[in-house]
C-alpha cells in the first residue's frame, strides 16, 4: 500500500501516521504529522520519558508506553520509525509484511520543508563539523536550524519555525529508511566499523548506509567525502550518485577541494581560500578534516572568505570533545568523554603534544586496541582504568611497562591521575568505550570528569 506520491508533498489529512519510538525524535514526527491534520498514533515498546508524556498530552497525541498494540500499528497508512527502534525488531518485519510504508524522520520530516538541508554523516566528528558548518552560517547572518541528532529533532524543527537552512546531524539508523531525503549538500566524513550489530555484522552494510545520504542528490546537489578515507573511496566506486563530487584531504594536494599543507587549510572551491591552522581554535588533525569539510559546505554557500574566516577563528570545541578543563600545578585535564571508540581516541592520543595519563574504559564494544598500540607506548606515561570490569584494559596493556590503575568511580579515577601526573604532562579522558556500566550517558561521564577536575583545582 504505497499510499503516496514520492515527488508530492504528502495530504495527510485523515492519513493515520504511526510514529514508532517516543524520543526526541518520534515525539517531534508525532507534532509536525499533527500540524499536518493527520490522524497520529505514537506507540513505544519502551518507557516513554515523563516529559515526553507531558509534551504527547499538551498536543493531544495519543500514544501507549510499554506495549506496542499491533492492530493500532499495522492499520497505520505511514509509520514513521525512530532511529533507536532496531531493525529487526518484531513490529517492523510485521508492518513490512504487510506493505505499510516505513520512513525514517528525517524522511518524514524532509516531505514539510522547502529549506536547503545541509546533512552530515560519519563514523566521528559528525557533531564537531554539524556544530561548525551551524556557526559558519549563523556568523553569516542567514536563517539556519540546527538539529537531527544533536539537539532538537529535524521534524521538530520543521513543525516549530521556518528557516532557510538546516544543519542536521545524521546518523547511518536515520539513513536506512529515506526514500526521497535529498540534502542540497550531504557530508560523509569518515568510516570506522561501529553499530555493527545493527548490519548483520557487515562493515559493508554499514557503510552502505551511511552512503545513502547522497542516493537522491541530483545535479543541483553537493556530495562532500574524505579522499583520505580508504572505505569511503572503496564505495564511491560502487554507489551511484548524480550530485558534483567534493573531496578533501589532509594528506594529498587536491586541484579541486580542500586540502592541508605546511599547516594552512586550503579550500579550492570557486575561488580559493586559505587559513594558517593557528587561526582555528580547536586541535588535532581530525579537526582539520572538520573545518576542511565545513568550510567547503560555507564556499558552497557563497559565503565569503571573510566571513568563513571569522566563524572558523571563533569555533570552540563542542563539550565532551578534547575540551579544555582545567591547568592544575601545570597539568592540563581534557575531558573527550564522547571519544567511545578506538578511532576517536586514536585522534586525541595523537593531538596530546605532552606525555599522557590517559583515563580510559567502561563497557567495551568489542575494541581492536592494537590500534592504538604504538600511540600508547611512545605518548602515554600512566593508565587510569574506569569501569566496572577493566579485564581487557588491563590483560591488554599489562605488558606495556606503563604504571597502571584500576578505578570504579570518577573521583578516584581523577585522584589516581593527579597522583600519577607530574607538571607537563596532560590527564586525558578518553575512554574508547561506553558508558553505561558507571554513568548514565557520556555527558553524565564528562560532567562528573569535569566537577571533580574542578573541585581538584580548587583544593589545590
Ligand atoms: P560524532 O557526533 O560523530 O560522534 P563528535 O564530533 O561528537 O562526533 O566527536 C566524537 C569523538 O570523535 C570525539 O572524541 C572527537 O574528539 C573525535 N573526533 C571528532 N572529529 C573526528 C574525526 N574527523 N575523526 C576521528 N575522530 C574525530
Amino acid at each position: 500500500m504505497e499510499s503516496f506520491n514520492y515527488n508530492l508533498k504528502p495530504e495527510l489529512l485523515n492519513k493515520k501516521v504511526v510514529i514508532l519510538g517516543g524520543g526526541e525524535s518520534g515525539v517531534g514526527a508525532a507534532i509536525l504529522a499533527k500540524k499536518q491534520g493527520a490522524n497520529v498514533f505514537l506507540s513505544d515498546k519502551g518507557s516513554i520519558k515523563p516529559e515526553y508524556q507531558v509534551i504527547l498530552q499538551d498536543e493531544d497525541i495519543r500514544f501507549e508506553s510499554g506495549i506496542h498494540t499491533e492492530e493500532e500499528v499495522l492499520s497505520a497508512d505511514w509509520v514513521i520509525k525512530s532511529p533507536g527502534i532496531p531493525k529487526k525488531a518484531e513490529i517492523i518485519q510485521k508492518i513490512k509484511d504487510n506493505n505499510i510504508l516505513i520512513s525514517s524522520e528525517i524522511e518524514f520530516a524532509s516531505r514539510f520543508t522547502q529549506a536547503k538541508i545541509i546533512a552530515i554523516t560519519g563514523s566521528n566528528g559528525k557533531t564537531t563539523t554539524t556544530s561548525l558548518i551551524y556557526h559558519i552560517l549563523k556568523n553569516d547572518g542567514l536563517s539556519v536550524g540546527l538539529g537531527g541528532n544533536i539537539g532538537k529533532s529535524f521534524a521538530a524543527l520543521v513543525a516549530e519555525s521556518e528557516y532557510d537552512f538546516f544543519v542536521l546531524e545524521v546518523s547511518s539508523f536515520q539513513l536506512d529508511d529515506i526514500q526521497t531525503f535529498r540534502p542540497y549538500i550531504s557530508i560523509l566524513l569518515n568510516l570506522s566499523p561501529d553499530h555493527l550489530d545493527q548490519y548483520n555484522y557487515d562493515y559493508e552494510q554499514y557503510a552502505l548506509a551511511k552512503f545513502n545520504i547522497t542516493q537522491n542528490q541530483n545535479q543541483d546537489n553537493y556530495f562532500i567525502f574524505n579522499k583520505d578515507d580508504e572505505m569511503s573511496i572503496q564505495i564511491l566506486e560502487k554507489v551511484k550518485t548524480e550530485a558534483t563530487k567534493i573531496p578533501f584531504s589532509t594528506k594529498h594536494i587536491l586541484p579541486e577541494g580542500a586540502y592541508y599543507r605546511d599547516r594552512r587549510l586550503f579550500i579550492n572551491f570557486r575561488n580559493k581560500f586559505e587559513i594558517s591552522d593557528d587561526d582555528l581554535q580547536i586541535s588535532g588533525i581530525h579537526n582539520i578534516s572538520n573545518s576542511l569539510a565545513a568550510s567547503l559546505a560555507g564556499k558552497i554557500l557563497d559565503i565569503s572568505n571573510e566571513s568563513i574566516r571569522e566563524a572558523l577563528n571563533t569555533f570552540q570545541a563542542v563539550e565532551h570533545r578534547m575540551e579544555s578543563v582545567a591547568q592544575i600545578n601545570d597539568v592540563v585535564y581534557i575531558n573527550d568523554s564522547k571519544a567511545t571508540n578506538v578511532n576517536a581516541v586514536y585522534y586525541a592520543l595523537d593531538t596530546v603534544q605532552t606525555p599522557i595519563v590517559w583515563i580510559v574504559g567502561g563497557v567495551d564494544k568489542g575494541n581492536d586496541y592494537a590500534e592504538l598500540g604504538e600511540l600508547v607506548k611512545n605518548k602515554v606515561c600512566g593508565i587510569v582504568c574506569l569501569g566496572l570490569d577493566n579485564d581487557i584494559l588491563l590483560s591488554y596493556y599489562q605488558g606495556f611497562g606503563i604504571p597502571m590503575q584500576e578505578t570504579s568511580s570518577m573521583h578516584a579515577a581523577v585522584f589516581a591521575a593527579r597522583d600519577m601526573a607530574s607538571p607537563g604532562n596532560t590527564v586525558l579522558l578518553s575512554p574508547a568505550c561506553a558508558s553505561f556500566d558507571l554513568f548514565k550517558n557520556y555527558e553524565d561521564r564528562g560532567t562528573q570528569f569535569k566537577s571533580e577536575v574542578l573541585k581538584l583545582k580548587e583544593n589545590t
